[in-house]
């Protein structure tokens, strides 16, 4: 990765300027940028759709997860 391991906000922005991007790199990316502003909100950790606290196991997993499990599968399933 760059070199300032410690600043994950530049790093992004540096990621957003790469000219080859694919859509799923671009999908990270963003559902990234949106883990950042819910961690300025407080309300990271939290399903967007009951609110409830998403599990630490997920967090770990998936740090930028916006759902809880339940929702997490009803949307992919709804996707398809
Ligand atoms: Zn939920």
């Amino acid at each position: 990765m760059g070199q300032h391991p410690g600043d994950y906000g530049t790093e992004v922005e540096e990621f957003m300027d790469a000219d080859a991007m694919d859509d799923f790199t671009r999908r990270q990316i963003t559902e990234i940028d949106e883990a950042l502003r819910r961690i300025d909100d407080g309300t990271w950790g939290r399903c967007v759709v009951c609110g409830r606290e998403i599990d630490a196991e997920r967090l770990e997993a998936k740090p930028q997860a916006e759902r809880c499990r339940e929702h997490q599968e009803e949307l992919e399933r709804s996707s398809r």
